[in-house]
């Protein structure tokens, strides 16, 4: 349902959109590098080494995204996820990541990662009140890590997910992009993981973003066909939805799994009516889609001397302007797919 005359508010009861859905997530992109270059992500020249970085003052500092964070809480936002690139490749993160979680009013600050710094920073992460955390893994065949990532990464991951487990960090999820031909045949492996370990395996649609040239109607695999996959290893229990599930359907793969499993479908049963998220890209545009390529220039707000209320004024307009839905479909058949690059959005 429209609501053309809801205001949008910024009150005790938090920032609305035109949608009624409430506004209360920030994805932070802290920097469009990235240690590892996955096929699905990256397009084919990245991939082949032809990389098109932002100069270091294209990126918004770390003064200027504590800055926009601060305002943003005091708005009415209350969970941030930084994210990238590679959000801990970025110099001196730790010490940016302390100073946002001393933001008075922000208690909810995760973080996505492909883990491979994991094993270093877990426990300066978990010291500065990052506890919960979102690590990408496609495969459990290193070289098949290899192979997608263009990095022999797999056991340095895997160190970083035990090292994550054992500082207690809850919850961390493992999120799998499922790819026909290329990792489907571990949906199995990944499902049974949950049986053991207390860890949220999610499922994730291969999307059509950011010029990757690995997408098409073949290697795509919707939510219903993995869940029938694997249904056929045990019963598939419905779970109560938590805070913490984001856009996730979770089940327990059998009544004794100690973990869960969560399933993303933004193709084939996309969740824009409950989307709660704006996102801030590492040049400073501020989106309120992942997929759609509208964006505010909020780093010309932060550099052009304009108080605070510009910066305000610049949010309210993103949330104005939020789209109802994604249009992937539409994009696609029309040949006018979703450009934004996922290194700089942050997935
Ligand atoms: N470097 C971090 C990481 O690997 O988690 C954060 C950035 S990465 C862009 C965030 C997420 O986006 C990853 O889980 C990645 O698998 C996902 N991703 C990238 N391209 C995707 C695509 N075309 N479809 C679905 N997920 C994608």
């Amino acid at each position: 349902m429209i609501h053309h005359n809801t205001p949008i508010a910024s009150s005790e009861n938090g920032l609305v959109d035109l949608f009624a859905r409430s506004i209360s997530y920030l994805r932070l992109s802290l920097t469009d590098r990235c240690n590892l270059r996955c096929r699905y992500c990256v397009t084919e020249e990245e991939a082949n080494g032809c990389l098109a970085r932002l100069a270091h003052d294209e990126l918004l500092s770390y003064e200027e995204l504590l800055r926009v964070a601060r305002v943003a809480v005091a708005m009415g936002i209350t969970k941030v996820r930084l994210t990238g690139g590679e959000p801990l490749v970025r110099r001196n993160v730790m010490g940016f990541i302390r100073d946002l979680t001393r933001i008075k009013g922000l208690d909810d600050v995760r973080i996505t990662t492909n883990g491979v710094l994991l094993e270093r920073y877990g426990r300066e992460l978990y010291e500065a009140g990052v506890t919960k955390v979102n690590i990408s893994l496609d495969s459990f065949k290193p070289e098949r890590v290899a192979a997608i990532t263009g990095v022999d990464c797999f056991n340095q991951v895997w160190r970083g997910v035990e090292t994550v487990l054992g500082l207690g960090f809850s919850p961390v999820k493992l999120n799998m992009v499922a790819m026909r031909h290329l990792n489907d045949d571990e949906l199995a492996d990944f499902a049974l993981l949950s049986r053991r370990l207390p860890v949220q395996v999610r499922f994730i649609e291969f999307m059509p973003i950011g010029g990757s040239s690995r997408w098409n109607a073949d290697t795509y695999i919707g939510t219903d066909e993995i869940m029938a996959r694997i249904a056929a290893l045990g019963e598939l229990i419905p779970m109560e939805k938590e805070r913490n599930d984001g856009p996730a359907k979770v089940y327990r793969l059998g009544a004794d799994a100690v973990g869960t499993l969560g399933f993303i479908s933004p193709i084939s049963h996309h969740f824009c009516s409950r989307c709660n998220r704006l996102r801030l890209t590492s040049a400073g545009g501020l989106r309120s889609c992942l997929l759609h390529d509208q964006e505010i220039d909020l780093r010309a707000v932060l550099r052009d001397g304009f108080d605070d209320s510009a910066l305000r004024q610049a949010m309210l307009t993103a949330i104005r302007n939020k789209p109802e839905r994604h249009h992937l479909d539409e994009q696609r058949r029309s040949g006018s797919d979703c450009h934004g690059r996922m290194s700089r959005i942050g997935g």
